[in-house]
């Protein structure tokens, strides 16, 4: 028995599917202590998307902490975040011709969640809010009671209220037209669904199992939305900062949430931050009435500033994304026809993959297959039934088809 057996909770998860102890990662890569090294297709579920230990952002965060910087400062106003605020609205706003307010919750991802539920919630008066199927937003009670996983959601211990799930893109196989059971319990006044203040979705689930909802699915929902004054979040927290290509998930779809869940990769370096974005008439707040301690990690500031200038001032990022995007497509796609006997399916969006196994237990023997030749891959779904694929955005081409022809082995050896 090691000390993570001994001292740690049972609630550690990660560790069990890979039962090694990491010491080094660099780029696409990480080392555990023996010195085997690994290559990284879950990018830390999303917030490094620039890599481990980046060079460019280390060296901001270095010099920026060897100069006396401010680490910590709640939410006083600091140079280091006057530079992320000035670089995100001229880099990643106004481009967009997007005007949100920018809101600095908690750092993790629940925390954007819950500051957007609850501004949403104060805003219309209302307590509702839609949900879809399969959603993933984040382990607090807000965030879980928007949650489809019944695992996740057992470990609430109360009764999560005040949300209703709808089906999500494609959850009946194509076979209903979009929105026909949300828009008819809207229209219906004895459908009992309260009016909801809002809905949230993710554009692509990546935990729910990398599903892809459709441009025109999405484009469809904001325009319901509107139709009836709902407001919209779009939880970017794992999609968002280009997973997809752009640097938003939803701009393909040309939409326009009303409120924005960004965390993860908007660190830049898997240092913690998030951002919850409010259109301007939304910022209804008192001053202090969501806060808390850890807002204004400066260090993260530094290198989120640092990964917005290094990668968003022009499109490269973007471009190589939906590129390299389209050959895991191709790959996965591959590997769903050289073996037409087992269910399988190839899903996702950008640097967003899937492959999706009819029977959940492949998956998971593809990502035990691919840890013992040294590919790092999680699955995802509500059964485990799909094997994500999350590549740092940055990775080369060559690490990219030596992680496919690992994959492409696992498969392979799972089925054998
Ligand atoms: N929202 C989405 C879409 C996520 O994927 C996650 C985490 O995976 C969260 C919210 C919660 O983020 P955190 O784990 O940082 O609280």
């Amino acid at each position: 028995m090691n000390i993570f057996e001994t001292l740690e909770s049972e609630v550690r998860s990660y560790c069990r599917g890979w039962p090694t102890t990491f010491d080094k990662a660099t780029g696409s890569f990480l080392y555990d202590e023996s010195g085997k090294e690994y290559l990284d297709f879950f990018a830390g579920a999303g917030s490094l998307n620039y890599g481990h230990n980046n060079p460019l952002l280390k060296r901001a965060v270095i010099d920026y902490m060897l100069a006396d910087g401010v680490t910590h400062s709640l939410d006083m106003n600091t140079v280091a975040k006057r530079e992320l605020l000035e670089s995100f609205e001229d880099i990643v706003l106004k481009p967009r011709a997007l005007d949100y307010k920018v809101m600095f919750p908690g750092p993790a991802g629940a925390n954007a969640v819950e500051a957007a539920l609850k501004l949403a919630r104060k805003v219309t008066g209302r307590e509702s809010i839609i949900n879809f199927t399969n959603a993933f937003h984040g382990m607090t009670l807000g965030a879980l009671s928007v949650t489809g996983n019944s695992m996740k959601r057992s470990g609430a211990g109360i009764p999560l209220v005040h949300a209703t799930p709808m089906p999500y893109d494609n959850y009946f196989d194509g076979q209903t037209p979009d929105f026909l059971f949300f828009e008819r319990l809207l229209a219906d006044s004895g459908s009992g669904l309260n009016e909801p203040a809002a809905v949230i979705v993710e554009t692509v689930q990546g935990e729910g199992g990398i599903n892809a909802a459709r441009v025109e699915w999405l484009r469809g929902l904001a325009e319901l939305c509107q139709r009836h004054g709902i407001l919209l979040i779009v939880d970017d927290v794992q999609m968002g900062c280009g997973r997809t290509g752009p640097f938003f998930s939803f701009e393909v779809a040309g939409i326009r949430p009303d409120i924005v869940c960004l965390s993860k990769s908007i660190g830049g370096y898997g240092l913690p931050l998030a951002l919850t974005l409010l259109k301007p008439e939304l910022d209804v707040w008192e001053p202090g009435e969501h806060n808390g301690t850890f807002r204004g990690v400066n260090p993260a500031f530094v290198a989120a500033t640092e990964a917005l200038k290094v990668y968003w001032r022009d499109d490269k990022l973007e471009k190589s994304t939906l590129a390299k995007g389209e050959q895991v497509g191709r790959e996965l796609t591959g590997l769903v026809e050289s073996y037409p006997d087992v269910p399988m399916r190839a899903k996702g969006r950008g640097l967003a993959r899937g492959l999706q196994f009819g029977d959940a237990r492949l998956a998971g023997k593809v990502c035990a297959t691919a840890f013992e030749l040294g590919l790092l891959m999680e699955t995802s779904g509500p059964d485990g039934e799909v094997v994500k694929l999350m590549p740092p955005l940055t990775i080369s081409d060559d690490e990219l088809e030596r992680g496919l022809s690992v994959l492409a082995r696992s498969v392979k050896g799972a089925l054998a």
